[in-house]
């Protein structure tokens, strides 16, 4: 059964590379790193009911299976290159397998990513995905160079994806087209995250830290906080949401979606503010929207200012004011 499911995959993924001097069928891949450059790498694992609704398309898991990866190369500022896919699976289903490889695919060949490897065993599902990427030595974008008074954007609209997984929960009882347009958007931005590749590259040696948003914006610039040594101040006002988000939510709620939401996969990093015009230049070039949300301050909180100016707190019914 494995030989025919890896020969499935490999004939569905095939993307050729100089450097991949021996791929799929052998003992292990042989590549060759460029000279010169640095090799970043990352993993991580997708386990159905956990990090996808059981149910989900065999395709959309594929593509979030790599996204979520590439959306780390993403974060460090690397270009990617290779993967490697281990695939548990409760049994030997081509057609699901067929439309995984398809899924990984459609997004590997954007960024001709070749899958050189992996392994296939039988368990509950479950996929995980390593990335390997390059990055000039000296250059990788970190968590840990954010400092007070740098300021803090964010690429593309958070909050869509967790709008998507509510409108997978609360399925739409009404016909209104619009609201069922914006749930097909919504429940696409959760199933196929954007990797925002090209932001990352486009933001090498310019952005002072960063990170992919994988559990919601505020846990996520946490991360930068601490590994900084930094606070920070995001207005709420400032925070882009996207016409599906809107139209489907009110205020509180989008808020709270944007805040809270993880699976957006957008980036939030901080610039020095002399190169903020560089920055936004250099990622309008790209196609990239990247909104200014806040700035880095001295201390170690994240704090979120309202309309009028007092902070906001989450709770797990919504927003409250505090002060
Ligand atoms: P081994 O017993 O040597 O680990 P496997 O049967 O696990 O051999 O794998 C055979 C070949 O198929 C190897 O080159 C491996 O990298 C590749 N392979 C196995 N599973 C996958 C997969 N899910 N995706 C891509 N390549 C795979
Ligand atoms: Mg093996």
């Amino acid at each position: 059964m494995e030989f025919d499911l890896v020969d499935l995959i490999r004939r569905h993924t095939a993307q050729q590379r100089d450097d991949v001097l021996l791929g799929i069928g052998d003992d292990a891949a042989v590549l060759s790193v460029p000279a010169g450059q640095a090799l970043v790498m990352a993993v991580d694992t997708l386990v159905e009911g956990v990090h996808f609704p059981a149910g989900t398309a065999a395709a959309d898991i594929g593509w979030k299976a790599l996204a979520v990866n590439l959306s780390d190369l993403a974060a460090m500022g690397a270009s990617p290159a290779w993967a490697l896919l281990t695939l548990t699976l409760p049994d030997a289903d081509p057609g699901f397998v067929a439309g995984f490889a398809d899924g990984f695919a459609a997004l590997a060949r954007l960024y001709r990513l070749a899958l050189v490897g992996g392994d296939t065993t039988r368990g509950p599902l479950c996929i995980s995905v390593a990335v390997h990427g390059f990055v000039p030595p000296g250059q990788a974008l970190v968590r840990a160079g954010g400092l007070a008074g740098d300021v803090l954007l964010v690429t593309g609209t958070p909050g869509d994806a967790a709008a998507g997984l509510h409108a997978l929960q609360n399925p739409a009882r009404d016909a209104d087209p619009q609201h069922r347009r914006w749930h097909e958007w919504v429940i696409g931005r959760l199933h196929r995250p954007t990797p925002r590749l090209a932001a990352g590259i486009a933001l090498r040696g310019v952005a002072s830290a960063c990170i992919d948003i994988s559990d919601g914006l505020l846990a996520d610039l946490g991360h930068i906080c601490r590994a900084s040594g930094v606070g920070a101040e995001i207005e709420a006002m400032r925070l882009p949401r996207s016409s599906a988000l809107r139209g489907l939510h009110d205020d509180a709620t989008a808020l709270r979606f944007a805040l809270g939401g993880g699976d957006d996969y957008e980036l939030c990093f901080s610039v020095p503010p002399s190169r903020l015009a560089e920055v936004q230049a250099a990622l309008a070039q790209i196609g990239c929207s990247a909104t200014c949300i806040g700035r880095l301050v001295e201390g170690s909180e994240v704090r979120v200012r309202g309309e009028d100016g007092a902070s906001l707190t989450i709770d797990h019914h919504g927003w409250e004011h505090f002060a």
